[in-house]
C-alpha cells in the first residue's frame, strides 16, 4: 500500500528527529557539521527578513486588534488556510491579514524574500490596504500579495589579468546574466567578446585626464539602472580591489542605498609573477610580498617600500615612470644589484618579460619599448628560477602553459 502524504511527512520527520538524536553527545562534531551544511543551504540575510516581517505582522495584530494564534513564526502553515470560510464568519474576517501574510512566507521564493527591505515591506502593506478597501472583498478573497519588483543589483566583478581562461566561473556566471556591463577600459576584447549580444555594455572613456569623468560617468549610469531594477556589473581588471577603485564603488553605491556584492578576481599582481616563473615567496629567499602602486594621488610618485632582502615588491602602473621608480627605489635602499622582472600583458598570447637588474631596467625598456599593460617585480625571487643572466637583459615572448588554454585568441 501507498503510504498517505502525512505518512512520509511524519516519517522523515522522525528520521530527522532520530539523526538528531543519534549524534547528540557521540557525534557533536557530526551534528555541527550537519547544522552548518544546514545553515549554508539557506540565503544569507534571513534574520533580518524575519524581524522584518516579525514587524509586519506586529503592526497587522495591531491594526486588526487582535492576537491570532496558531500564526506563530515557528508554526507550522496553518491547516486552515486553504478551507472555506463562510462569509459572516467574523472571526475569520479578522484574521484574512494574517492568512495574506502567510501566503507571502509559504509560497514566495525564500531568495526572493530576503530581498525585501523596510521600503518594500511599507508597499507590500500599502498594496494590501489599497486591493482592500477597492473591492469591499470577501472573506475568501484575499488579495494575492506581489511582490515589489526585483530591485536592481550591483556586483563588481574581477575578470582576472586578461585571458578568459582565467576569469572565475563566478564572474563568467555574472557576465552571461546582467542586464548592463559596465567595464574597464583595460578588459581586452577576448573577455568582452564573452559578453552575450544582448547585453548592454559601457566602456570607461578613461585617458589622461578624463579619470575622474569616466568614472563618475560610469557610476551615473550604474545607479540609473540600478534605479530601474536592473541587475548591473563593473568588470574591472585584475581583482576589483587590487588598485581598481573597488572600495570607492563600493562607498558609493552603498550611499545610493544599494547592496555591493563583490567577486573577486586573479589579480594581475600573482598572476604576473607565476605566470613569468617568479615566486613570489619562497622559503629562505623571500618572506613577505607587497603589491605597490607608482602612481599616487593626483598622479604623484607614492612612498615606496623600505628594502629587506626577503622582500619581493610588486609594482603596478609603474613603467610609465621607471627612470624616477629606480630612483626612488634605491633612496629606500634598493640596491642597483637587485633583479628586477618587467612583466607585460601577462596571460596574453603576446605576454612579455624582461628579466635584468635595477640598474639596466630604466635601458631596457627604452631599448625594447613598452606593451601595457606591464608591471615591474623587485626582489631576490626573480632569481630563484630564473638566475642565468646573459647580457645585461634577456627578453622572453609568450606564455609558457600556452597549451592549458583553451580559448581561441587568435
Ligand atoms: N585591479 C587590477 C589592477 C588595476 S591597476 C589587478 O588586480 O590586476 C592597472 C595596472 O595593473 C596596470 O597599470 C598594470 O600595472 C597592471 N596590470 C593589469 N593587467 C595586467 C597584465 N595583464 N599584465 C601586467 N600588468 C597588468
Amino acid at each position: 500500500m501507498v503510504p498517505s502524504k502525512s505518512a512520509y511527512q511524519r516519517r522523515a520527520r522522525s528520521s530527522a528527529q532520530d539523526l538528531a538524536h543519534r549524534t547528540n553527545g557521540q557525534g557533536c562534531k557530526l551534528a555541527s557539521r550537519i547544522r552548518r551544511e544546514i545553515v549554508s543551504a539557506l540565503p544569507p540575510n534571513l534574520g533580518e527578513t524575519c524581524t522584518l516581517f516579525g514587524s509586519l505582522r506586529t503592526q497587522l495584530q495591531k491594526e486588526d486588534g487582535v492576537h491570532v494564534s496558531g500564526m506563530d513564526d515557528d508554526a507550522e502553515q496553518s491547516k486552515d488556510l486553504n478551507i472555506l470560510i463562510l462569509e459572516e464568519d467574523f472571526q475569520a474576517s479578522q484574521t484574512r491579514r494574517m492568512r495574506w501574510l502567510t501566503q507571502i512566507c509559504e509560497y514566495y521564493p525564500l531568495s526572493r524574500l530576503t530581498q525585501l527591505g523596510p521600503d518594500d515591506i511599507s508597499t507590500l502593506l500599502e498594496q494590501y490596504r489599497q486591493e482592500e478597501s477597492n473591492k469591499k472583498a470577501s472573506i475568501n478573497d484575499i488579495p494575492i500579495p506581489v511582490l515589489p519588483t526585483n530591485r536592481g543589483t550591483i556586483t563588481l566583478v574581477g575578470a582576472g589579468p586578461g585571458h578568459p581562461d582565467l576569469l572565475t566561473q563566478t564572474a563568467l556566471n555574472a557576465i552571461n546574466t546582467a542586464d548592463l556591463v559596465l567595464a574597464d577600459k583595460l578588459i581586452p576584447a577576448e573577455v568582452l567578446a564573452l559578453i552575450p549580444r544582448r547585453t548592454e555594455i559601457h566602456i570607461a572613456r578613461k585617458f589622461p585626464g578624463n579619470a575622474e569623468k569616466a568614472q563618475q560617468e560610469l557610476q551615473e549610469r550604474g545607479l540609473a539602472a540600478l534605479r530601474q531594477g536592473k541587475s548591473v556589473i563593473r568588470l574591472k581588471q585584475g581583482d576589483p580591489y587590487i588598485f581598481g577603485r573597488g572600495g570607492e564603488e563600493v562607498l558609493f553605491f552603498r550611499e545610493q542605498g544599494f547592496k555591493v556584492s563583490v567577486i573577486p578576481g586573479l589579480t594581475s599582481a600573482l598572476t604576473a609573477t607565476a605566470l613569468a616563473g617568479i615566486p613570489a615567496t619562497h622559503r629562505g629567499v623571500a618572506d613577505q610580498l607587497v603589491i605597490c602602486t607608482g602612481t599616487g594621488k593626483k598622479g604623484a610618485l607614492p612612498q615606496l617600500p623600505e628594502y629587506s632582502k626577503t622582500k619581493t615588491a610588486v609594482f603596478l602602473m609603474a613603467l610609465h615612470r621607471i627612470d624616477e621608480m629606480v630612483v626612488a627605489l634605491e633612496k629606500a635602499g634598493w640596491g642597483m644589484d637587485v633583479p628586477c622582472a618587467v612583466v607585460e600583458r601577462a596571460s596574453c598570447r603576446d605576454q612579455r618579460v624582461i628579466r635584468t637588474r635595477l640598474r639596466h631596467v630604466t635601458r631596457a625598456i627604452e631599448v625594447e619599448g613598452s606593451r601595457p599593460p606591464g608591471l615591474l617585480v623587485v626582489g631576490w625571487a626573480c632569481h630563484v628560477l630564473n638566475s642565468d643572466e646573459k647580457g645585461d637583459w634577456i627578453v622572453e615572448e609568450g606564455l609558457d602553459a600556452d597549451f592549458w588554454f583553451r580559448s581561441d585568441l587568435s
